[in-house]
C-alpha cells in the first residue's frame, strides 16, 4: 500500500484534537448543498413536535484552497435541479448566474470546418439553464451557509486546512488530519510551523472532486473500487476565460463540439460559454485513456481557438483567467462503495459525473443531499455503522441522479476511440434503450495503462514531444503558452514546504519512461510542473518537479503512465486563485 500520510506524520509532535459531529472534507458543490441540506433537516426536526431534538452539534467544514471558491474550477452550464431541491427561489436570493442558455450549436469539427447537428441531440440540450463560475457559486452557497443560524449547531468553516490523511480507530473512519504548516523542505520545523490538527467526527464526508487523495486512501484500504465495472476514470480539462469585444458572442450562446483537434481514435471536446461582463468561457476537455502519450489538454485548447468558428469569437479580446482541472467520467460502472463505517464518499470523489453532458455539478449536489438525509437519521439513531450509513447509497441509486447515471452508464466507453459509424451506431442504441447497448456493461481500462510507447502510437521509438510539429504559434494573444496560462490562473505556493507531488517509484523509472513514452508528464501536466533536463547526450537523471506551478488539477496522479506519481495536499492555502471559472 501507498503511504497517503504525507508530511504529516511526525513522531513526537503534539496535536490538538477536535471534536465535531459531522465534518465535511472539501467546500465543493457537493459537500455545500449537504451541509445546507444538514442543517434544514436539523432545524425541520427539531421543529417538529414530540421528536426527539438534535442539540449541541459541531459541524465542520475544511477546505484546502485559502478561500473557499478559489480551487472550485468546472466549465459551466447547471442542471438545476438539485439547486431548485435546495433552495427553490435560489433565483430571488442571489444566486450567481452568468446568464441563461439561449442558443445551443453543436459540432464536429474539422480542421477547417465541420458538420453542425441541426438540433442539438438530447443529452446536449440546455436551454434555459443557467451558466455560472463555479467559484462564484459555491462562495454564494457558503456565503448562505454563514448567514443561517440553527439553534443548537454550531457550524465551522475552515478554509485554508488540508485534510492530509484517513484518522482510523479499529476499522473505522474517525476523522481527518490537516495538513502541517510551516515546514521546510528538508522536513524541519520552521519559526511559523504549525501542526495539523486531528480532526475527530461520528461521520465524515468527504467530498474531494476527482482523485481525492484522501478517498484513494479510503479506497485502497476498504477496497471500494472491488464491486465496481470498470476502473475510475477521468478527463483533464484546460479552459481560459477571455474578455470579448462587445456584440461577437450573443448573450446565453453555448457550443459543445467534438472532433479536430483531436486525433482520430480520441476521445474528447470543447465547450464555448457565454458569460456575463462580456465574458466567454473557452474550454477543452481530453480523455485521459488515450493511447497517446502526448495528448496535451491545454495544447488541445490552443489549437482549437484557431478554429475558423471560434477565432472570430475572441478576437480583439483578452485572457484574463485560466485553470485546469480532471474531471471524473467513469459514472455508473465506475463508482465505488459509497458508505462506510464512519464515513461516505459524495459528488466527483465517487464518479458521479455524467459524460455525455459533461455534467456533474446536479449529480455531486443530489448526493450532497441524500448523504444529508441519512446523516439526520443517523444522529437520531446514533448508528454511524456502515448499514446505517448506507441508506445514502441506497436513496442516491435510487434517486433521479442514480437513474441518470444509468442511462448513460456505457457513454464513455461507446465513444472513448472517438465518434466512429460504430460508436454513432452504439450511442443511437443506448438512447432508445435506456442506456442499453450491445456488450453493456462495456468495460473500460485503467487511464494510466492505457498510454502507450511513442513507437507503438507515432511509429517513432525514442521520439520527443518537442521534436514534432503541433502547428501551433504561441503568439501570446490567441495561443497562449503553459507558462503564461498558469500565470493566469493566480497559482501560489510556499516554495519553502516538501515538493507535494511524490514520486513513489523511484527516479529510475522516470529514466525508463522518457526512454520509451517520451515522458507523458511533460506533456499532460496543464501546468507545465514536470521537466526533463536532458545532457548533451539526451541522458536523463530524473524528473524536474516545479510543484508550485501545480493548479491541483490531479492528471499526474492518474495519468502517469508507470503509476509513479502521487499528488498529496500541500499546506492548506496553497494552489489556484479562481474566481472566474
Ligand atoms: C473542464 C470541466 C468542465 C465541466 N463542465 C461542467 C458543466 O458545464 N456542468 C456541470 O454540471 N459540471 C461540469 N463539470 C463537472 C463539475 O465541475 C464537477 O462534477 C463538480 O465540480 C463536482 O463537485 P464536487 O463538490 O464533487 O467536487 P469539486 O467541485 O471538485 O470540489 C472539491 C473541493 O474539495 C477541495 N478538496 C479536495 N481535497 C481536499 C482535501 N484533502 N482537504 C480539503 N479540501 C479538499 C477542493 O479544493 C475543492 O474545493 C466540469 C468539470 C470540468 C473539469
Amino acid at each position: 500500500m501507498h503511504d497517503y500520510s504525507t508530511q504529516s506524520v511526525r513522531p513526537g509532535v503534539e496535536r490538538e484534537e477536535l471534536e465535531f459531529d459531522v465534518l465535511f472534507v472539501g467546500a465543493g458543490p457537493s459537500n455545500l448543498a449537504g451541509l445546507w441540506r444538514l442543517l434544514d433537516l436539523i432545524e425541520a426536526n427539531n421543529a417538529r413536535p414530540g421528536a426527539r431534538k438534535l442539540e449541541g452539534l459541531t459541524i465542520g467544514l475544511i477546505e484546502k484552497g485559502d478561500a473557499i471558491g478559489d480551487h472550485a474550477f468546472s466549465g459551466a452550464v447547471l442542471d438545476p435541479a438539485a439547486l431548485v431541491e435546495l433552495c427553490p427561489d435560489y433565483q430571488e436570493r442571489g444566486f450567481p448566474s452568468e446568464g441563461e442558455v439561449k442558443r445551443e450549436e453543436v459540432w464536429l469539427f474539422t480542421e477547417r470546418g465541420g458538420f453542425q447537428a441541426p438540433v442539438p441531440p438530447p443529452f446536449l440540450r440546455n436551454h434555459g439553464h443557467p451558466i455560472v463560475s463555479l467559484s462564484r457559486m459555491v462562495r454564494w452557497m457558503a456565503e448562505a451557509i454563514e448567514q443561517r443560524e440553527v439553534p443548537g449547531v454550531d457550524v465551522m468553516l475552515l478554509p485554508g486546512f488540508a485534510g492530509s490523511r484517513v484518522l482510523w480507530e479499529d476499522g473505522r473512519v474517525v476523522g481527518v488530519q490537516t495538513a502541517d504548516k510551516g515546514i521546510n523542505a528538508d522536513g524541519t520545523p520552521r519559526s511559523n510551523f504549525e501542526p495539523g490538527n486531528c480532526l475527530k467526527a461520528k461521520v465524515t464526508v468527504f467530498g474531494e472532486g476527482p482523485r481525492g487523495h484522501l478517498a484513494r486512501e479510503l479506497e485502497e484500504v476498504l477496497q471500494l473500487q472491488a464491486g465496481a465495472v470498470n476502473p475510475q476514470l477521468y478527463e483533464t480539462g484546460a479552459k481560459e476565460i477571455w474578455e470579448i469585444e462587445p456584440g461577437r458572442v450573443p448573450d446565453g450562446f453555448v457550443l459543445h463540439s467534438t472532433g479536430w483537434p483531436q486525433g482520430d481514435g480520441e476521445s474528447g471536446g470543447s465547450f464555448v460559454y457565454k458569460m456575463g461582463g462580456n465574458r466567454l468561457a473557452v474550454g477543452y476537455v481530453v480523455s485521459l485513456d488515450t493511447r497517446d502519450p502526448f495528448a496535451d489538454a491545454h495544447l488541445a485548447l490552443q489549437k482549437f481557438k484557431t478554429h475558423p468558428r471560434i477565432k472570430p469569437m475572441l478576437e480583439g479580446g483578452k485572457m484574463v483567467q485560466y485553470g485546469a482541472k480532471a474531471l471524473a467520467i467513469g459514472g455508473w460502472y465506475s463508482m465505488p462503495r459509497l458508505a462506510f463505517a464512519g464515513g461516505m464518499l459524495v459528488g466527483d470523489a465517487a464518479q458521479m459525473v455524467n459524460a455525455a453532458r459533461l455534467k456533474g455539478i446536479h449529480l455531486g449536489m443530489k448526493s450532497g443531499l441524500c448523504a444529508a438525509e441519512t446523516i439526520v437519521q443517523a444522529l437520531l439513531e446514533e448508528d454511524f455503522s456502515e448499514a446505517a450509513l448506507s441508506r445514502y447509497a441506497q436513496a442516491f441509486m435510487a434517486s433521479w441522479a442514480g437513474a441518470e447515471l444509468h442511462r448513460t452508464r456505457n457513454f464513455h466507453q461507446i465513444i472513448a476511440h472517438g465518434l466512429t459509424p460504430m460508436a454513432a451506431l452504439k450511442l443511437g442504441i443506448s438512447l432508445v434503450a435506456g442506456g442499453w447497448t450491445p456488450g453493456d456493461p462495456l468495460r473500460g481500462s485503467s487511464d494510466a495503462r492505457a498510454t502507450q510507447s511513442t513507437e507503438a502510437f507515432y511509429g517513432k521509438a525514442g521520439v520527443k514531444r518537442d521534436s514534432l510539429d503541433w502547428g501551433v504559434k504561441f503568439d501570446g494573444r490567441l495561443c497562449v503558452s503553459k507558462l503564461d496560462d498558469v500565470y493566469a490562473s493566480g497559482v501560489m505556493h510556499d516554495e519553502h514546504q516538501p515538493g507535494h507531488l511524490k514520486i513513489v517509484k523511484g527516479d529510475a523509472v522516470c529514466v525508463g519512461c522518457w526512454d520509451t513514452k517520451g515522458s507523458p508528464c511533460t506533456v499532460f501536466c496543464p501546468a507545465q510542473v514536470y521537466e526533463m533536463h536532458p545532457d548533451q547526450d539526451g541522458r536523463v537523471e530524473k524528473v524536474a518537479i516545479a510543484f508550485s506551478n501545480c493548479v491541483h488539477c490531479k492528471t499526474c496522479d492518474i495519468k502517469c503512465p508507470e503509476e509513479n506519481v502521487i499528488w498529496t495536499p500541500p499546506e492548506g492555502g496553497g494552489g489556484p486563485k479562481y474566481t472566474l471559472c
